[in-house]
């Protein structure tokens, strides 16, 4: 059993389906197997708990932060040139 972590296609219409990964579930293949039925699906108990995780506040790690100042780094890099003399 390949122990991805995407979504299967069963997930596309579930709230908890956050296009790489499952809210959830660390295997969501795993939850559909062998005819069964998620159960985080239309589980509205679960829904509300991932729409309270929702509004919570996001606090970005050290890792993130650094991750974020890199990447915006790039963007908008410039070469850096000699200063003209004699202006
Ligand atoms: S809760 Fe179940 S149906 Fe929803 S994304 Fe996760 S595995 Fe898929």
């Amino acid at each position: 059993m390949r122990s991805s972590r995407k979504p299967v296609r069963r997930c596309h219409a579930c709230l908890l389906n956050l296009g790489d990964r499952c809210w959830l579930f660390p295997h969501p293949r795993g939850q559909w197997q062998r005819g069964r039925w998620c159960r985080g699906f239309g589980n509205e108990e679960r829904y509300r708990e991932f729409r309270d995780w929702q509004k919570e506040p996001t606090v970005k790690s050290r890792k993130e932060l650094r991750r974020d100042f890199f990447r915006a780094g790039k963007k908008t890099r410039r070469r850096w040139k000699r200063p003209v003399r004699g202006r």
